[in-house]
């Protein structure tokens, strides 16, 4: 059982329709995995998906997967980790998830994720801190951290996440396996529960780019239920998986490998920059502005569009309501008080703040205009450049408790992935290196709209070259019984 787990989800899904492995077995494997390792605090719920009959070309047919828990799925609680949500059974089932099932995917479970994806290092849900399968006295990173650390603890092959800001790619980093966040309108929003409906965006959490690129090809495309959906056309990501980097130039943005960068890091961008050259492209340092507002900017909008999308959880229709209210707005405020944790309730207050009469135009108009300036800043780059790399975050991952108190300084840490949401760009983040003690460091690569499939190859070229991507923790396929 145990060689399977080194597999990738594309090579799993082989052998299953080579009938090397039965797939009843595969199931048995993720799901004692799962069950042993609750010390990871990877999952919301598990259960098992019912078989859906496979489309016979599937490429990831009767592969182990699970789903973040933002995302629907019919008749199986989606709490988005939140005690307002703790019993919300939604009645239908996600886009991406739906297409996934339809392909063959057996979903073993939801993950953990902070509070309504709010955060970067999974310790605002209500379920607790995610921990790091590498170090357990680290985060996984966030908000898709149970995602991330399911994968890279190898009890499930690849899981979905969603990004606003960075949460599929700070976890994916955290926890050393690779995500991508793909151009935004091109997954599916259907059942994905709203956070920043202009910056959110589903995608996969994998061993490497080519699981990411089989995954995306499946749940990509035009889908009317999602007004922001884009009408395609959707050519195969993983045909354009050659790892042939000639002629790809390649920039590393200075601002973005700036002094907060710290030398374990540095290094393992400028081994990876050197990889990437071995592979034919070309890599240099390259001048970069207007993008040094971005993540205020990013901060600004986020709360804004949370605070109306989570206006909706009034405790009156659905989700946590209070008891012993003496009115209706009583009731809002003994609910919305009840059901929302510290952070939540924080972004709230600060969206409303920014949204008001007095504040509108001063925060909201002007972090649309720095929005526009760095979509004007990337459009600028991409005369000179394909492709850009840059860190994911500057330094180890935080240690669990590290940085509740400090919410700015957690903000300012998006700042090298919140860039791509502000230009709805597709981005990815691959492990690259690995730190003295012992956790992973990531990368992150990412190109102009539409280019989903130069990022993956990119990545792919990458991971031919080296091994990073199969480095696992000590408890990886073993289900925490190693320490
Ligand atoms: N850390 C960012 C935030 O808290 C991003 C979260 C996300 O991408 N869902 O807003």
């Amino acid at each position: 059982m145990n060689q399977l787990f080194d597999l990738t989800a594309l090579e799993l899904a082989r052998a299953i329709a080579r009938g090397d492995v039965a797939q009843s077995d595969v199931i048995q494997g993720s799901a004692d995995c799962i069950a042993v390792s609750d010390k990871l605090n990877c999952f919301t719920a598990i259960s098992v998906s019912d078989p859906i009959a496979a489309t016979p070309d599937s490429s990831l047919s009767g592969v182990p997967m699970a789903v973040k828990d933002n995302l629907c799925l019919a008749g199986t609680a989606t709490t988005c980790a939140s005690r307002m949500l703790r019993d919300f059974i939604p009645p239908y089932t996600a886009a991406a998830v739906e297409k996934l099932l339809c392909a063959g995917a057996v979903c073993m479970g939801k993950t953990n994720l902070d509070e309504f994806a709010i955060g970067s290092t999974s310790e605002t849900s209500f379920f607790g801190p995610v921990k790091n399968p590498w170090n357990l006295e680290y985060s996984a990173g966030g908000s898709s951290g149970g995602s991330a650390a399911a994968v890279a603890a190898g009890l499930v092959w690849y899981a979905l996440g969603s990004d606003t800001g960075g949460s599929i790619r700070h976890p994916a980093a955290c926890c050393g396996v690779t995500g991508m966040k793909p151009t935004y309108g091109t997954v599916s929003r259907y059942g994905l529960v709203s956070y920043a409906s202009s910056f959110d965006q589903i995608g996969p959490i994998a061993r490497d780019a080519a699981d990411c690129a089989a995954v995306l090809d499946i749940i990509r495309g035009h889908d009317r239920r999602d007004s922001t959906s884009l009408p395609g056309p959707y050519p195969s990501l993983s045909a354009q998986l050659t790892g042939d980097l000639r002629s790809v130039r390649i920039g590393i943005p200075d601002v973005y490998f700036d002094e907060a960068v710290d030398e374990p890091t540095r290094c393992a961008i400028l081994s990876c920059a050197d990889a990437l050259r071995r592979r034919g492209a070309t890599v240099e340092l390259c001048r970069a502005s207007g993008l040094e507002h971005a993540v205020h900017a990013y901060y600004v909008l986020a709360c804004a569009q949370a605070s109306s999308n989570l206006a909706r959880y009034d405790g009156v229709r659905y989700g946590c309501r209070a008891e012993a209210a003496h009115d209706v707005q009583d009731l809002f405020v003994r609910s919305r008080s009840l059901g929302f944790g510290r952070e939540v309730q924080r972004r709230i207050l600060l969206g409303t703040y920014l949204l008001s009469d007095e504040n509108y135009d001063t925060y909201y108009k002007k972090a649309v205009a720095v929005r526009h300036q760095v979509e004007g800043a990337f459009r600028a780059l991409w005369h000179s450049y394909d492709l850009l790399l840059t860190p994911v975050f500057p330094g180890p991952p935080p240690k669990l408790g590290q940085k509740t108190n400090d919410p700015v300084a957690l903000y300012q840490e998006d700042r090298y992935v919140a860039c791509a949401n502000l230009a709805g760009l597709p981005a990815l983040s691959m492990p690259c290196g690995m730190r003295q003690e012992g956790l992973p460091i990531g990368v992150q690569l990412l190109g102009p709209r539409m280019s989903d499939g130069a990022v993956l190859n990119a990545a792919f070229a990458f991971q031919q070259e080296t091994d990073f991507h199969r480095r696992h923790p000590p408890m990886f396929g073993l289900g925490g019984d190693a320490e």
